[in-house]
């Protein structure tokens, strides 16, 4: 889609820290981290949230949550780890296409902000 940033990052238009780069999904380093590990996992194609995401192709949104898993086992997150979908203004999305935040390297609290 034109003029959103994910769509750019993921087509490498917008420069971003890599870390995984699958045929449907890109994963990559947030770039206000908030945690020692702090990625972000997109799909190549745009959809609005996860919603949108889980009505109109539920494998690419099961596709997104295993890249996730595997970044954090790649990250040696044994000790766990939070998988976040931010959705809509009151969830506190301010990037209106779905990524899902891989966190962790330190105790997350509960609950969030
Ligand atoms: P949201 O608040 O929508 O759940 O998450 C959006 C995330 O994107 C934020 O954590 C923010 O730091 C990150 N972000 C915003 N702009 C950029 C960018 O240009 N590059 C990267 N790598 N991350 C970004
Ligand atoms: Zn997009």
């Amino acid at each position: 889609m034109a003029d959103c940033l994910f769509c750019s990052i993921a087509a490498g238009d917008i420069p971003s820290d890599q870390v995984r780069s699958g045929e449907r999904t890109y994963a990559f380093r947030d770039i206000a981290p908030v945690a020692p590990t702090h990625v972000l996992v997109v799909p190549r194609q745009h959809y609005r949230n996860a919603a949108e995401l889980s009505r109109e192709d539920p494998g690419l949104l099961a596709e997104l949550v295993a890249e996730a898993t595997s970044i954090a086992d790649e990250a040696g997150l044994a000790g766990g780890y939070r998988l976040v979908f931010n959705t809509g203004q009151e969830g506190g999305q301010t990037v209106d296409h779905v990524h899902v935040h891989v966190l962790g390297g330190r105790t997350m609290t509960w609950p969030p902000g």
